[in-house]
């Protein structure tokens, strides 16, 4: 029983990652209690976003910070605030066209679909995104040339979902960015590094609250001054309709405050998945192995390779009979088409692991015949 129990609704395990389908993160107790007491009490908002600020830059080493619901407010913040800036007729009229500089310049290789989509963030904002390039090609001259006196802004997205080869690069940007005399914003939702992109000359970057943070649902855009101040001035604008709640701010605040003090470490996790292995010592058709993450980074997942022939399904089948059940199990299944499932360690809660392996064990005993 867990707290969505009573609204009739399954125990998710989550063993896949961070996924804002599953809610993206299971918070620290001590950003659990932060939230709750902020929600419990009251404080001059105008001032908490301020504060916020000063947090949020000393944490990224940008100037100031501006708190925001996700990463996808972010981008629409940020929007707006180049186009509009602090003035407030600007801001009201938005996002119908204010008769000011509105086009947001983006790679073709740049406009994805994260969920919902990156140009219809922009619009949101009141921003006109004019897409450059071709899905997989990009040239410096494809960006110099459609920068004109209708640009507010240039955006990079940093992200798996993004075209990685044939793209300008993020320094190549800035400095038309530069030469031009326009911001640069980034859209870095769910990196880890959150001072990279600023000490890259970013003018702008919104990050995800839920997902490296490991925070509650919420995010924040970090940068110059200037246009910071002006990314808090939208919320008298399109960014009420995207309102951060004084707990959200707090739980965020003290999830930056708590980055870094990584809770379980590289070692940590290869000896949780070599126990989780053990668990599964005797089940047909399960090969178990460890496996480091593709990117090289500190991270090692359990890595099941199902031979169908002897456990009597593959590992689709096996996939969806773990979703199915209740709690439903969500395991990581990139490769589930050459027979292969991941169990990510990072989002289990404490003895899931015992519970997968208990499951997996139960479904290949019954074999395909259910
Ligand atoms: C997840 C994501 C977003 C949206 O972030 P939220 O915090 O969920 O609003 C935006 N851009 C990219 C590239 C993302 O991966």
């Amino acid at each position: 029983m867990n707290v969505f129990s009573k609204f009739g609704l399954k125990q998710v395990v989550n063993a896949s990652g961070k996924m804002t389908a599953l809610g993206a993160s299971a918070v620290h107790p001590e950003v659990a209690r932060a939230v709750s007491e902020a929600a419990q009490d009251y404080v001059e908002i105008d001032e908490l976003l301020v504060a916020a600020g000063r947090e949020i830059a000393k944490a990224t080493g940008a100037e100031d910070g501006c708190p925001t619901t996700g990463a996808a407010a972010g981008i629409a913040i940020a929007t707006a605030a180049v186009i509009a800036g602090t003035n407030l007729s600007l801001i009201e009229r938005l996002p119908r066209p204010a008769g000011v500089p509105d086009e947001i310049v983006l790679q073709k290789g740049h406009s994805v679909h994260f969920g919902a989509s990156v140009t219809q963030m922009i619009a949101l904002g009141g921003g006109n995104p004019v897409e450059v390039g071709h899905a997989n090609h990009t040239e410096k001259a494809h960006l110099t040339e459609a920068v004109n006196d209708r640009t507010a802004a240039l955006l990079f997205i940093q992200s798996h979902h993004a075209v990685q080869k044939g793209v300008q690069s993020l320094e190549a940007m800035k400095e038309i960015a530069a030469a031009k005399g326009i911001p640069l914003i980034v859209d870095a939702a769910a990196e880890e590094d959150m001072r990279k992109y600023i000490a890259l000359g970013a003018d702008l970057v919104c990050y995800s609250g839920g997902k490296a943070l490991e925070g509650p649902t919420s995010g924040f855009i970090c940068g110059r001054k200037d246009l910071i101040e002006a990314c808090r001035a939208q919320y008298k604008g399109i960014g009420r309709a995207m309102k951060v709640g004084k707990e959200g701010v707090v739980g965020l605040l003290t999830a930056l405050a708590r980055y870094g003090a990584k809770e379980e470490t590289g070692g940590e996790q290869k000896a949780r998945m070599e126990r989780f292995l053990q668990l599964l010592e005797g089940v047909p058709g399960v090969k178990g192995g460890i496996s480091q993450d593709e990117s090289g980074r500190d991270i090692y997942r359990a890595k099941l390779e199902i031979d169908p022939a002897t456990a009597g399904m593959d590992a689709k089948q096996l996939i969806k009979r773990l979703q199915s059940g209740d709690p439903a199990i969500y395991t990581r299944n990139h490769y589930s088409n050459v027979g292969i499932i991941f169990i990510d360690p990072r989002p289990l809660l404490p003895n899931q692991e015992q519970l997968i392996a208990d499951r997996i064990r139960d479904i290949i005993s019954k074999g395909s015949s259910i």
